[in-house]
């Protein structure tokens, strides 16, 4: 009902698998641990970014748009999912990649998510870090405009009332599944980034009135900044949904303390967090997201964060294709 009235189209394999991971959790020796399994979406090695997709694909389509623009790091899962949901529609995806990170090694600007970029036939452009993207991206869709292409532009990450639809939704799949196991979740954790996820879910939960306590890992950005930036999305998509005033501030929280030198910089704590979910699980990870926040989550849970009879969900959100462009960076022993 909450959804219904949006247009969507079908990119993701849904629902996603949510999973306990016993051996972690006993490694631990804290609170249970859960897993929603957003890695697991299906579209050109899945991620989080398909949910969002499945909306601003549909509004594309509405606007009889013709070609898709995005923005992103060059290692960017969102850049990939798009150009993979653009060729799954018959659209031609444009990608404007900022140079973010400082001495990017051969693999980083080839492997990963850029093989499956050039794979998917999209077309790449690299900007200098600090660039104007909203600028860039305009001018990549005049030059579009000019041989008779309508171009969409879709924001950083699919972060906007549309994009985040998409987690709405899955806020209210988790509170289903759960449900249907009788399950309690007592806090739920994943990365925020360009924060649309952290955003969506929050709008899902208090939506249905819901108390889990959200806790975004920032990848990036200090904690007031995400929390402010998370804030305004919320709300603006709350007001989307025709439920303006769900969302308070002190709903949104961010944790900034497993960033380490910057964003897509490896940290020891990610890389032993990656190792640890491999060996003990089976289960890879990313370095740039989801492995911090697993690094945050250890670590949190090593400061006594949660009650040991606790249940937690751990939202992975992808992002394993990077991992290949991190080979040489990652010191797995
Ligand atoms: C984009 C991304 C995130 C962050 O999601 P936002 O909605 O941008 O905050 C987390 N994990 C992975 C793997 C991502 O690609």
């Amino acid at each position: 009902m909450l959804l219904s009235q949006f247009p969507r189209i079908h990119l993701a394999h849904l629902p996603t698998p949510l999973e306990f991971l016993p051996r972690l959790s006993k490694h631990l020796g804290g609170p249970n641990i859960y897993v929603k399994r957003d890695d697991c979406t299906g579209l050109g090695t899945g991620g989080n970014k398909t949910r969002k997709l499945e909306f601003l694909i549909a509004d594309a389509i509405e606007k009889k748009a013709t070609s898709i623009i995005t923005p992103g790091a060059i290692q960017s899962n969102h850049a990939r999912q798009t150009a993979a949901a653009a060729c799954k529609i018959g659209m031609k995806c444009e990608l404007v990649f900022e140079k973010r990170t400082d001495n990017p090694t051969e693999l980083y600007l080839n492997s990963g998510n850029v093989f499956l970029d050039y794979l998917f036939g999209a077309k790449i452009r690299v900007v200098d870090k600090g660039s104007d993207m909203e600028a860039e991206m305009q001018k990549v869709a005049e030059e579009l405009r000019n041989k008779g292409e309508v171009p969409y532009i879709i924001p950083v990450g699919g972060s906007n009332p549309v994009g985040e639809l998409g987690y709405v939704d899955c806020a209210l799949e988790i509170i289903k599944q759960t449900n249907e196991r009788d399950l309690v979740i007592h806090h739920i954790i994943h990365a925020t980034g360009s924060g649309g996820t952290q955003s969506g879910l929050i709008c899902g939960l208090k939506a249905m009135k819901s108390e889990i306590p959200l806790l975004g890992i920032s990848v990036s950005a200090l904690k007031s900044d995400q929390e402010e930036k998370v804030f305004n999305l919320a709300c603006n998509t709350s007001e989307y949904l025709g439920l303006s005033g769900i969302i308070k501030r002190e709903h949104i929280v961010a944790n900034s303390d497993y960033v380490g030198k910057g964003y897509g910089m490896p940290t020891k704590e990610m890389n032993d967090a990656l190792i640890m979910l491999a060996r003990l699980e089976g289960m890879l990870f990313d370095p740039v997201y989801t492995g911090k926040a697993l690094a945050g989550m250890i670590s949190l849970i090593s400061d006594n964060y949660f009650n040991n009879d606790e249940n937690i969900l751990f939202i992975h959100t992808g992002g394993t294709a990077g991992l290949f462009a991190y080979q040489d960076q990652l010191n797995i022993g």
